[in-house]
């Protein structure tokens, strides 16, 4: 066994991680590309298992880890790429499972989110195949930290929305935009950068400042990650110009990054804490008791 699989095994023995048993399907995420934001779960599946069914956007630094001689199956359903549909995914999932084997379904992010996950799940459950979920960190929640992009702050939002910009037709959905644009301060877009147009047209028509920031995280967490920060107004073009996979995200806590792009500081880049003073945004008078 490599060191490295001896190494997982003596992790998982010290957490006491659950065996991954024959006949089971673990569906995990693999988080958003940097392989260290896989979880302890997501290791001990991938040195475990008899075969890998893994997506487009699993680092495939993660897949070294597998045992030798398990089957790495590659099952990507990225645009303008060879695709499996969907039912042929979970149909080998069940029938994989039902030869004995330990089946890794390993998805980019969070299995849960976006992915269909869900609708693998639901297969298993519905043929009887006993199934593991394994989270993930979610592009939208991991990829931001590492582009120095808060999810929340108190000065900034006390909501979130999360939205897919790809419906199942392969189109915007049908969502109450006027709803959205009153009642989230920041809105996390998965799979938008073509509907990104639409939407922040939609989001004005509702009343959102065309100058609101936005910010556009290509390739989130991976060596090649790029980040631009552009306007509500200005976010059609600049998205549909952005490498794939993107994340985008719309709000006042965009601004927060002058301050925390951490990864921008490695490279040298100089951080400006600060930037509610110049932009006009209240900064929260802030007394720290500690009892
Ligand atoms: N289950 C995944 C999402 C799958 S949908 C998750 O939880 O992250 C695929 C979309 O996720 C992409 O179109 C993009 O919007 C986003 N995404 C996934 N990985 C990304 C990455 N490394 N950088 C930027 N966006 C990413």
């Amino acid at each position: 066994m490599s060191a490295e699989r001896t190494a997982i095994q003596r992790l998982a023995a010290a957490l006491a991680l659950p065996a991954f048993e024959k006949g089971w399907v673990w569906l995990a995420g693999a988080g958003p590309g940097d392989p260290g934001l896989v979880t302890a779960l997501g290791l001990h599946a991938i040195a475990n298992a008899d075969v890998i069914l893994y997506d487009a956007l699993v680092n495939e630094a993660l897949l070294k880890l597998a045992r030798p001689g398990a089957e790495l199956v590659y099952a990507g359903k990225r645009a303008g790429k060879n695709s499996c549909k969907q039912s042929d995914i979970s149909r080998t999932l069940v029938s994989l499972a039902r030869k004995g084997k330990r089946v890794l379904r390993l998805k980019g992010g969070d299995p849960f989110v976006f992915g269909r996950g869900a609708e693998e799940a639901v297969t298993l459950s519905r043929a009887g195949v006993p199934f593991r979920i394994v989270p993930g960190i979610t592009a939208g929640i991991g990829g931001l930290a590492y582009a120095g992009i808060p999810l929340t702050h108190r000065d900034t939002n006390h909501v979130v929305t999360f939205l897919t910009g790809h419906g199942a037709d392969g189109k915007l959905p049908h969502l109450d935009w006027a709803a959205i644009a009153r009642g989230s301060p920041t809105i996390v877009l998965y799979m938008a950068r073509k509907t990104a147009g639409e939407i922040a047209a939609k989001l004005i028509a509702a009343g959102r400042d065309a100058n609101e920031p936005v910010a556009i995280v290509s390739n989130a967490s991976f060596a090649n990650q790029n980040v631009r920060v552009t306007t509500l107004k200005e976010l059609g073009p600049a998205a549909a110009e952005s490498a794939a996979p993107a994340i985008l995200v719309i709000g006042e806590n965009v601004k927060l990054r002058t301050g925390l792009d951490w990864l921008g500081a490695l490279a040298g880049k100089k951080l400006a804490p600060e930037p509610y003073d110049d932009e006009g945004l209240r900064p929260t008078a802030q007394v720290l008791t500690c009892t």
